[in-house]
């Protein structure tokens, strides 16, 4: 067979686990570190347990996936694991989605934090290569999230934001802005921007941002070539016009265990449970809908899936990072990780 053919052929769908290292407070308390990663892609969760006359047994439930990356794995080599080999198709039409899933603390956000400045960097130095060089490609940032369904700008003073879909199956985010791109600095000031405008309530930051979804959007669009007559008027700076390429898409989750949210007392937590719960539900049918070519989608079961639409459609491509905690005392949401991530894949 030949390499270049075998090179391109990046899997549809990628499901990894990702364990993060037992933190200090966990250390202090003297817990059991349960989860055994036997190689790169198999590992093992140890659930304590009592037996009625209360002596104490493991079972042990054990996973294969993708990948699996222990503890001692570094963002670095995470990003070469699930995003780098994606790269190359977005100057191909080609959507991609990278989410982190996870219970809150599990290590969503210090995994994907890191990916779109990494991506910017292969992607600029992709724009440098002769085949491209001549295109008129540019690189545009959007960030925004998802918070109890509705739409917020995060480069954009958090503006409410509304979706429609244009005649071609193209989702619209109307207002959305989008920043162009061209060095990794940049893209560190926007991400930055844009955390500190994410979700803030008066009980704290990684309290309510865990409730809801941040969407980090990397888009590749061709540009129409500017006559030399047109370039000082008005019209010739109407950067936004370009023709979309192919988009890559990072997506920080709401914490999975906010999905359970469904029977707090407080009203306004138990509206924001069901909507995490629904689009958790429905970005898993999504994927598998993807996975079996299937014709028809279910995207309409959520906002966070309806955003997503053109990117379950046609040439796509779906990385899931599912993170996991090692301690014993998050044993149930672990394994409730696992399955949901088994479920994916
Ligand atoms: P989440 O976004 O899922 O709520 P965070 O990414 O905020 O979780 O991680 C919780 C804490 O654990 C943070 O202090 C983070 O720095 C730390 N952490 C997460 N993953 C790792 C890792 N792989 N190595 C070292 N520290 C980590
Ligand atoms: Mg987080």
């Amino acid at each position: 067979r030949e390499t270049s053919t075998r090179e391109n052929n990046v899997a549809k769908i990628k499901v990894v686990v990702r364990k993060r290292p037992l933190n200090k407070k966990e250390l202090s308390r003297k817990e059991d570190d349960i989860v055994s990663v036997s190689d790169n892609v198999c590992l093992s969760v140890h659930e304590p347990k009592l037996k009625v006359d209360l002596t104490a047994y493991v079972e042990k439930h054990e996973f294969c996936f993708d990948a699996v990356l222990d503890e001692h794995v570094t963002n670095n080599e995470v990003y070469r694991a699930t995003v780098a080999p994606i790269i190359p198709t977005i100057f191909q039409r080609t959507k991609a989605t990278c989410f982190a899933y996870g219970q809150t603390g599990s290590g969503k956000t210090y995994t994907m934090q890191p990916l779109p400045l990494r991506a910017v960097e292969d992607m600029v130095r992709l724009l440098q290569q002769p085949v491209y060089a001549n295109q008129r490609f540019k690189l545009w940032l959007s960030y925004f999230e998802i918070y109890g369904g509705k739409l917020y700008d995060l480069l954009c003073e958090r503006r409410k934001l509304c979706m429609r879909e244009d005649g071609r199956q193209q989702v619209c985010i109307v207002g959305l802005e989008e920043f162009e791109v061209s060095d990794v600095q940049i893209v560190k000031e926007f991400i930055e921007r844009g955390n500190a405008a994410r979700s803030t309530g008066s009980t704290g930051a990684n309290e309510e941002s865990s409730r809801s979804h941040a969407i980090l959007q990397l888009v590749v669009k061709k540009h129409a070539e500017i006559k030399e007559s047109k370039r000082n008027s008005s019209d010739a700076n109407d950067s936004k016009s370009g023709k979309l390429v192919g988009k890559m898409s990072f997506i920080d989750l709401a914490g999975s265990e906010r999905g359970a949210d469904t029977t707090d007392n407080d009203r306004q937590t138990r509206i924001e449970g069901a909507e995490i719960n629904k689009s958790l539900l429905a970005l898993k049918e999504c994927i598998r809908a993807l996975d079996n070519d299937q014709i028809h989608i279910p995207f309409r079961g959520s906002k966070l899936t309806e955003v997503l639409r053109d990117s379950f459609v046609g040439n796509s491509r779906t990385v899931m990072i599912s993170c996991i905690s090692p301690n014993a005392g998050s044993c149930e949401h672990t394994l409730n990780t696992l399955r949901y991530a088994d479920r994916v894949k």
